[in-house]
Parts: C-alpha cells; structure tokens; sequence
C-alpha cells in the first residue's frame, strides 16, 4: 500500500574529474558534513590533474541450492558443470532469457548433499538480479532433464550472494569490479586538505589496514566507503541494501615521486548498479541519473551507461576518503561535524 515518499536531501559533490571528464555528483544523505567533505575531495582530485577509473570485471550473481540424496550424486552435477562442452550448451540456454544476459561462468561450492552453483552473467545496463535470476530458473529447468533426482530447494542459496556480507563478493567480486587512482600533489595535500602526505600514508596503514585487519574486516578496509556509496545509491534509483557489498573497499596509500605527492586508490569489487530497472525510471532518480549523463539504456554499447555510472561512485568514494582521511589526519574531524551536522542550512547549500 504505497502512501507516499520519504523526502532525503540532495546536495551535489564535484566537479569530478574522472577520466578526463567533469561530473556533478547528486548525494542523497541527511549528513550534511558528507556533501561538504566530498566535495572537499572532488576539488583536491581536480587540481591535482584528476583520476582514472577502470572497470575490471562485469558480472551479476545468482545461486541456486540444489539437494541430492547422495553427496556423490552432488558431485556428479558438480563435474557436469565444469565440463566446458556442457556449460556452452547451459549458456545458449541461459541466454536466451533476455537481449541482454550472458552467462559468464558458474562456480560450485558443496556441502554434504546439496550444491550451490553460482552463475555470473554480464546484465547490460540493468543492475541484474531480475536478469540473472530467469537465466538460472531456464538451466534449472533443463538440468533436471539429465538430473531428474536433483531436488530445487531453492533459487537463492546464498553463495550469491545478496545483500550480506560475504567473502565470496569481496574475493570474486559482484556487479562491476572497479579500481580507481589519483595522484594528488604536495602542495593541494597541504593547501586544501590542511594535511601532510606522510600523516595521510601513515594514518593509511595503521586505520585503513592495521585497523581494519584488527577489527577483523571483510571488505572494510576504507574510511568510510558506504557513506559515499548509500548517498549515490539513493540519489540514483539503486537498491540501498546492496549498499552492504557495493561498500567494500580497500583503500591504498603511497607517497610517490621521491615521497613528495600521494598516490591513492580505491579497489571496490561489487559495486551493484543500472541505469534502467527498478528505481532508477522514478522522476527524482532519473533527474540525477541525467545529471551524470547515463541515464537508461546505451543504444551504442549496452552496459556502458552502468558500467561509467560504478566509475563515478569509484571516483567519488575517492574524494570521499580523501577528505575523510585528511580531517583525521588533521585531528578536524570532530570540529567540522559539529560546524555541519548542527546546521539549519540544508546540505546542497553546505555543498557549494
Ligand atoms: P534487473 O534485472 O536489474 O532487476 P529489470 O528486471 O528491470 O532489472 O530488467 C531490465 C529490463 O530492461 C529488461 O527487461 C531488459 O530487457 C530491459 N533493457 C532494455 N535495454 C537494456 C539494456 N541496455 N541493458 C539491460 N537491460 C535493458
């Protein structure tokens, strides 16, 4: 029973220069510090000549659980898989579940009796699941013609695996798997971020990894990744609650050129997002998804306006923990919150 809309402000990070290109970032957060403090990143990457984004991996996951009464009967299904000549006759048969599906691949994992076998398939510039998800449900269909006793418990098994945290996503990736760079010089270190690239390298190692390793980490081996994640997400149309996996993120640190300027990156390996489907065709989403210029379909090469939309969160989880970094770095942190997050004004006027 729909009964309205919840309102989240939107305020815009940027120019972000990424990939030789300018991009206005709409944020949906009610934490007004965050707009300010990207925004803050943005313009240290842009003085410093920018950053460069690449999208290493496509691939959405489905896995289904499937029971046999045996575990030698599970292995066989397992074999069957992994044999190349049955997998290209399961992909003619998976892909013709939509223009757009394309099984990439299907990894096995058993425990006892039951089988979980999870397909990758490139989705176009749809986030997925809905696509991967028909593509499963054909094989599972044919399969059981060569596998009669193989018992469907379940679609989704979890080895997917969706909306969790889980060693799978973070180790395979999910989604587009993306890395991101920038070499911010000396001087914008010091005169826009008030801070030292020695502090920010060392701060690195001993939050960002020590820390996080520490604390046990899966995937979390940022500052502050989800913040930036979540505010693009909801601004964009995407599924917040994918924002668990679409936030893992190791973020590296190294001072470079005779230890004068920095070289940071962020690795993000599922980041789950689509410029068509779902929430992204509502009026305020598709408004900031045109902001970014990827909005809907690409007629000229399917998949590209989703896949530049993951560089940008890449990008501006970038500037994100660039800014963060530095205001710990510069013990600021506490100071600037209370300045931002006890302001009346809303966040898109922080923003500017
Ligand atoms: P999801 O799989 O992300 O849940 P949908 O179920 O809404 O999303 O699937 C996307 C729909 O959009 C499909 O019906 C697909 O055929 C259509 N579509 C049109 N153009 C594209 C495109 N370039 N990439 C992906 N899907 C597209």
């Amino acid at each position: 029973m729909p009964v309205g809309y919840v309102q989240i402000p939107v305020g815009i990070a940027g120019p972000l220069l990424l990939n030789a290109c300018e991009y206005s970032v709409p944020m949906a957060t009610t934490e007004g510090c965050l707009v300010a403090s990207t925004n803050r990143g943005c313009k240290a990457m842009y003085a410093s000549g920018g950053a460069t984004s690449v999208v290493l991996k496509d691939g959405m996951t489905r896995a289904p659980v499937v029971r046999f009464s045996t575990a030698k009967r599970a292995s066989e299904l397992k074999f069957f898989l992994e044999d190349p000549l049955n997998f290209d006759t399961l992909a003619l048969i998976f892909n013709e579940s939509s223009r757009f599906a394309r099984l990439q691949s299907i990894q096995c994992s058993i425990a006892g009796k039951n089988l979980f076998m999870r397909f990758s398939c490139s989705t176009g510039d749809a986030m997925g699941m809905n696509m991967v998800s028909k593509g499963v449900q054909n094989v599972l269909e044919s399969l059981q013609i060569d596998f009669p006793d193989m018992d469907v418990i379940g679609i989704s098994g979890n080895f997917c695996s969706d909306k969790k945290p889980a060693a799978i996503n973070w180790i395979e990736g999910r989604g587009k798997s993306v890395v991101c760079e920038a070499i911010i010089t000396e001087e914008v270190v010091r005169k826009v971020l008030k801070t030292t690239v020695p502090a920010l390298v060392e701060l690195n190692m001993l939050k960002n990894l020590a820390g996080s390793a520490v604390a046990g980490a899966l995937g979390g081996f940022n500052a502050h990744a989800a913040n930036i994640v979540s505010a693009i997400f909801i601004a964009t149309g995407q599924d917040p609650a994918q924002n668990i996996e679409s936030s893992h993120c190791i973020t590296m640190m190294e001072a470079v050129n005779d230890g004068k300027d920095l070289h940071i990156s962020v690795t993000m390996p599922s980041i789950e997002v689509g410029t068509v489907g779902g929430g992204t065709q509502l009026a305020s989403q598709s408004a900031c998804l045109n902001l970014l210029g990827v909005k809907g379909a690409s007629k000229e090469y399917p998949g590209s306006n989703s896949r530049l939309l993951a560089t940008i969160v890449a990008g501006s989880v970038l500037a994100g923990e660039l800014s963060l970094m530095s205001a710990i770095a510069a013990g600021q942190l506490v100071k600037s919150h209370m300045k931002y997050n006890r302001s009346s004004k809303d966040v898109s006027k922080i923003a500017s």
